[in-house]
């Protein structure tokens, strides 16, 4: 057999930067090895809710028109019902992304004269449209629903004395995000998410609490439906769908919620009844089902990233030896030269698109130019490896994802030839 680092210098990664590589891992062992019982965890976690409810190939049966009695897509539902312990779910192909799932949850759960409360920093970019924060058509502001935000303490802990004041006899729902995404706070570990839920509560117990699950699913052994949150969404080209499935988004929640959000997403009166699966059902069960391992092997990734940047003297989010919550990763690089080398290796690493060349581009709604790599088999899938950023200081890339650890890996090491073949980092 051809040595693995004969094989990798053919692909363009030398023996010492594949080297120091292994003096990382090496490092890693018990990280990886709680990486992986949480995966072994939650794999056993899917499985059961997969026996429990007796998926079989009669699951797979493609349906089209309407909808009605499509078994495959219920029972899917009782499946991620299931694993977020959750009376209710949603989840379905005609959710097209994270901020649709998030602004049916929400628009179906408030009602003129509300008031929606973000008690942890503002909301991700796509949702201050949503809420109109930025002025947009069809906005929950357009319909009379007011928002109201308490920022975090300058330490990254919850404002609670704010927080109290800012819950008024408006306030219908609170939302939170798990997931820092790509804004500089800590991501929050479910138990503090579950320490947000109960103050709250304390203060209003009948407030809707709303967690944006986004990168999250399946990082801890618990969700935030394990810790109060009455609804949990996400996006199906995310963590849950496992890379495989295509398209899609899900709502777990109390059956109020849920159902709320069914008869907002087709129509009052139809709800959860309609809404054929087109054929997609086994990429969103096998999906669901790899999704554990999946997301473990990205979280691999993004622990070898930091445990590589780190050393070198870059500014890693989070740092290399603290606990994650989230599957991303922000290196802070320092120049744009190095982020355009950093994009290049992950894109050459890719299995689709590999001989492309990642250039910093001026993008809608961006105040800078951005550089984006992505090889991915589903258009837009986050939980494929690719790595972004804008072009602007500190330099930050956010890399996440990686359907396999290995191929994780190696898009880290091109990045870090890249840096080397520059001039920019020493080894
Ligand atoms: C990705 C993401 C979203 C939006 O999801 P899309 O599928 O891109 O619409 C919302 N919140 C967080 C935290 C995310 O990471």
């Amino acid at each position: 057999m051809e040595q693995l680092t004969e094989l990798y210098t053919t692909m363009g990664v030398s023996p010492a930067v594949y080297q120091y590589g292994e003096e990382a891992i090496a490092r890693l062992r018990d990280r990886f090895e709680e990486i992986d019982r949480i995966a072994e965890y939650n794999q056993a976690k899917v499985l059961r809710a997969m026996q429990k409810h007796r998926v079989s190939a009669a699951c797979f049966a493609a349906t089209t028109g309407y909808g009605y009695d499509d078994v495959g897509r219920d029972n899917l539902e009782r499946v991620y019902a299931d694993v977020f312990h959750t009376e209710a779910a949603l989840v379905r192909p005609q959710i097209t992304c994270g901020t649709h799932a998030l602004a049916v949850a929400l628009s179906a759960n408030l009602l003129p004269g509300d008031e929606l409360l973000s008690p942890a920093d503002g909301p991700y970019d796509t949702l201050e449209e949503v809420i109109g924060i930025r002025e947009s058509p069809c906005s929950l502001k357009e319909y009379g629903v007011s928002y109201r935000q308490v920022d975090l303490l300058p330490d990254g802990s919850f404002d609670y004395e704010n927080i109290r004041k800012a819950i008024n006899e408006k306030t219908k729902l609170v939302t939170i995000q798990r997931s820092k995404g790509y804004a500089t706070r800590p991501t929050f570990s479910v138990k503090q998410i579950g320490e947000l839920i109960a103050f709250v509560k304390s203060i209003k117990p009948d407030l809707i609490c709303m967690v944006d699950n986004c990168y999250g699913e399946f990082v801890e052994t618990i969700e935030p439906s394990d810790v109060g949150a009455d609804m949990v969404v996400g996006s199906l080209i995310k963590n849950p769908g496992g890379g495989l499935a295509p398209i899609g988004g899900y709502i777990c929640g109390t059956k109020a919620c849920v159902s709320r959000c069914a008869f907002r997403l087709s129509a009052p009166g139809l709800g959860q009844e309609v809404g054929a699966n087109l054929g997609l059902m086994p990429q969103l069960y096998q999906g669901f089902f790899m999704a554990p391992t999946v997301v473990a092997g990205a979280e691999k990734g993004a622990v070898f990233a930091a445990n590589l940047y780190e050393p070198l003297g870059f500014r890693c989010i989070p740092g290399a030896s603290e606990t994650r919550h989230d599957i991303i990763q922000a290196v802070e690089l320092g120049s744009e030269a190095a982020m355009v080398a950093f994009c290049r290796g992950i894109q050459a690493a890719a299995p689709v698109d590999s001989f492309a060349t990642p250039l910093p581009w001026d993008m809608p709604g961006y105040d800078s130019k951005v550089i984006m790599a992505a090889g991915a088999f589903v258009q837009g899938s986050s939980i494929e490896l690719s790595a972004d950023g804008p072009i602007r200081p500190p330099y930050a890339v956010y890399f996440q994802g990686g359907l396999t650890w290995y191929h994780a890996k190696l898009g880290i090491l091109m990045s870090l030839q890249q840096l080397c073949d520059a001039g920019i980092v020493q080894l």
